[in-house]
């Protein structure tokens, strides 16, 4: 059993419609990444209890969507200020459920509240457009009105902050929303329902069901013709599949999908603040993040100082379960992703990786592997390639700048690129150049609720923060009033 200093917030059933819910379809056991022990057992809901999750959600739009902003505004400002007040126990059910050290997933709890906070005040300042009319018995006017139920799914990795991205930017343009969390991870997004019950959010505005069929609750929430827009974080494999089903009813979309970041570090890098922001890219949430770095750029000048001090500060990376005092890499999330590691090495070493640090299961056992550092990576290599997701860096050398430019975009993903140099002409080409659509340039640090975080080519399609965070929860409607 979790401690929790209010141990109301661990809740094991569905929330739909502003009561407590079984699920159609037994139980399902979350299981604790660390040492695999039961730490609940939740309903599982089914594809029907979506459907009426998805009829509550579309009742309660009508009068949510006729709230005043400012009165929505004051329900989602309660809920940030409970989240705020717990985010301590928010924190501990989420190192249990998904394995991340205690203090990374306290700093999640605020990130994600943060989002609620922000959309709080942005959609009072969503305005239309009078626009200066063609005839003078005319007026030719827009407006932004809430576009419907919007049906969410949401991944393992950040339990709580994918849901708050998604659910208060769409709560706030008075959206009502359906949300399916990740099967594994159902205690965090089952604990914010808890608090917007306790903020006095309206019945049916926030839905949060649980089901192990995600194939089966995925149809509902893309084809259902009461949802007017469907968002998705998650791999581009499984975005690809929503995408297609959402054109059956032509749904409005966003998607953050699978990243392949590159980290380059040129020449006249600061070495030191480079390694320390490599790290900290590289193995956050244990490298299981669509923004981790994924592959390592080093000028060759500078390959032999970079690697020697990377893997010195790899070395010191303490491994342990995420409530150890001083954990800095937790476990991975299930055995497939500790068999993907596996054969990730399996393959970067038969074809000539070096390892100069890890390389196998950590003896902490279940989930856990070893921070792993290598070289003499190849454009052939299954790692150089595709989202590792896992806490393996992989550094490769290289001579220009167009050569390295090149080499980081040649890749189907697009999310989150970062380089390290003091040359401010290089700083702006770099990233221009790059196609990705956040560039982040002497620190690995952006993730804010104030900025738009989104990826281009198949890494998605929208933004989550800032302004563009809120603007797709709106349709837009141009009204041209006659007989004036
Ligand atoms: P990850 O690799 O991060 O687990 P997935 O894309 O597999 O990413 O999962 C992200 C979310 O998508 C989870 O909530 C999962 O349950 C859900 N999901 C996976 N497959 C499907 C599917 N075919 N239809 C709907 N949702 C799915």
């Amino acid at each position: 059993m979790i401690k929790l200093e209010d141990p109301t917030l661990f809740r094991t059933e569905n929330y739909v419609n502003g009561k407590w819910v079984g699920g159609s379809a037994g139980h399902i056991e979350v299981l604790n990444p660390a040492n695999g022990t039961l730490v609940a057992k939740t309903v599982n809901g089914s594809a029907e209890n979506a459907r009426d999750a998805v009829e509550a959600a579309a009742v309660a739009f009508k009068s949510w969507s006729k709230t005043p902003a400012k009165e929505r505004a004051s329900y989602l400002r309660k809920w940030h200020d409970l989240i705020l007040e717990n985010a301590d126990d928010l924190g501990a059910l989420m190192t249990a459920e998904q394995g991340k050290p205690l203090s990374e997933a306290i700093g999640e709890v605020k990130y994600g509240a943060g989002f609620i906070e922000f959309y709080a005040e942005e959609c009072k300042r969503v305005m239309g457009d009078i626009i200066p009319t063609v005839a003078n018995d005319r007026r030719l006017l827009v407006y932004k009105q809430p576009i419907g139920v919007v049906g969410c799914i949401t991944p393992w990795n950040f339990p709580n902050a994918m849901i708050t991205r998604k659910a208060a930017p769409a709560m706030a343009a008075g959206c009502t929303v359906v949300i399916k969390p990740d099967a594994g991870t159902p205690l965090s997004a089952l604990a914010l329902c808890e608090l917007a019950e306790r903020a006095g959010i309206p019945a049916g505005v926030l839905n949060v069901l649980v089901g192990s069929d995600a194939q089966a609750i995925g149809e509902v929430l893309t084809q259902h013709e009461k949802i007017g827009k469907f968002t998705f974080t998650g791999s581009t494999a499984v975005g690809k599949i929503l995408m297609a089903q959402c054109a059956s009813t032509v749904k409005k979309i966003s998607l953050e999908l699978g990243g392949n970041a590159p980290f380059i570090v040129f020449d006249d890098a600061d070495i030191d603040e480079a390694v320390t922001h490599c790290v900290a890219t590289k193995f956050r949430n244990c490298g299981q993040t669509c923004v981790c770095t994924n592959r390592i750029f080093v000028h060759e000048a500078i390959a032999r100082d970079f690697t020697e001090k990377l893997q010195r500060s790899i070395a010191a990376l303490k491994v342990a379960d995420g409530f150890e005092e001083g954990a800095e890499i937790g476990p991975l999330i299930n055995t497939q992703a500790l068999e993907k590691m596996d054969a990730l090495m399996a393959d970067a070493v038969d074809k000539g990786a070096k390892v100069l640090l890890g390389g196998a299961r950590h003896e902490l056992g279940q989930n856990f592997y070893q921070p792993t550092l290598l070289t003499n990576i190849s454009d052939s290599m299954r790692l150089a390639n595709e989202e590792i997701f896992g806490p393996i860096a992989a550094v490769q050398t290289f001579t220009t700048e167009d050569e390295v430019v090149e080499k980081a975009n040649a890749t189907e993903y697009g999310l989150a690129a970062y380089f390290f140099t003091r040359d401010v002409g290089r700083v702006m080409r770099v990233s221009e150049d790059l196609e990705y659509g956040i560039v982040c340039s002497n620190s690995g640090v952006f993730s804010t609720e104030v900025a738009p975080f989104g990826g281009w080519k198949q890494s998605g399609i929208g933004s989550e923060g800032g302004k563009e965070g809120i603007a797709d929860f709106y349709e837009t409607k141009f009204h041209s009033l006659g007989g004036v």
